[in-house]
C-alpha cells in the first residue's frame, strides 16, 4: 500500500497530536456532560476511538452511516442514511466525529437530521477540514488539520474502500486513479 503513495500530509504522530488535542479541547467544552458521540461511518473510526480513548469524561457511543460519494472521488451531491443510530437523542448533547467537511453536505444533512430529533446541542469534531471545497454552509467546531484541495486516503479515509488502514495520510500517485 505504501507504494500507491505519492506524498504524506500527516504522520501517525501528527495525527497522535492532534487527537490529545481535540480530545482536551472536547472534555473543556462538556464539562460534566454526557454527550452522546455519534461515529460516521467508515471514515471516522480510527478518528473516534483515538480522540475519545484518553479523555476521562462520561460519554455515549453511537454510529450513523451516510454516503453520498458512490466509491468515486466526486460528490454525487445526494446524501443518504445508510444505517441510523438506535439512542434518542432528545435532549441530549450530540459531538458528531466526521472524518472530512468538504463540499459541506454530508455534514448538513447530519446536522438537519439530528436537529430534527429535538438534540439539546449539535457540535461538531473533524478530523479534516477543506474550506476550499464548501458548496453548502457547515462549519466544524473542534478541527484536526485544514488540508488543501486534495484528494487524500489513510486513518480511515479511502479511495474504493481501501487505504483506510493506512496508518497516515496522504495523497495517492496519480497512476492509481489513472489504473481505474
Ligand atoms: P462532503 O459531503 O463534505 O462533500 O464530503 C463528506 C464525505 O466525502 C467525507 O465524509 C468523505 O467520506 C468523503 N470525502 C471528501 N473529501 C475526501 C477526500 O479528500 N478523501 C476521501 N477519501 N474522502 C473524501
Ligand atoms: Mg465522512
Ligand atoms: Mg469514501
Amino acid at each position: 500500500m505504501d507504494n500507491d503513495i505519492l506524498k504524506v500530509l500527516y504522520s501517525e504522530s501528527d495525527i497522535q497530536d492532534a487527537c490529545q488535542r481535540l480530545g482536551k479541547e472536547i472534555k473543556s467544552h462538556y464539562g460534566d456532560k454526557v454527550p452522546v458521540v455519534i461515529g460516521v461511518l467508515k471514515g471516522a473510526i480510527f478518528f473516534m476511538t483515538d480522540v475519545i480513548r484518553d479523555t476521562d469524561m462520561y460519554m455515549e457511543l453511537d454510529f450513523m452511516d451516510v454516503s453520498s460519494y458512490h466509491g468515486t472521488t466526486q460528490s454525487s451531491g445526494v446524501v443518504e442514511l445508510v444505517t441510523d443510530i438506535s439512542t434518542d437523542i432528545s435532549g441530549r448533547d450530540v459531538l458528531i466525529m466526521e472524518d472530512i467537511v468538504d463540499t459541506g453536505r454530508t455534514l448538513k444533512f447530519l446536522i438537519d437530521t439530528l436537529k430534527g430529533r429535538g438534540a439539546a446541542s449539535i457540535k461538531v469534531c473533524t478530523l479534516l477540514d477543506k474550506p476550499s471545497g464548501r458548496v453548502v454552509e457547515a462549519s466544524s467546531d473542534f478541527i484536526g488539520f485544514e488540508v488543501p484541495n486534495e484528494f487524500v486516503v489513510g486513518y480511515g479515509l479511502d479511495y474504493e474502500e481501501k487505504y483506510r488502514n493506512l496508518p497516515y495520510i496522504g495523497v495517492l500517485k496519480p497512476e492509481i486513479y489513472a489504473n481505474n
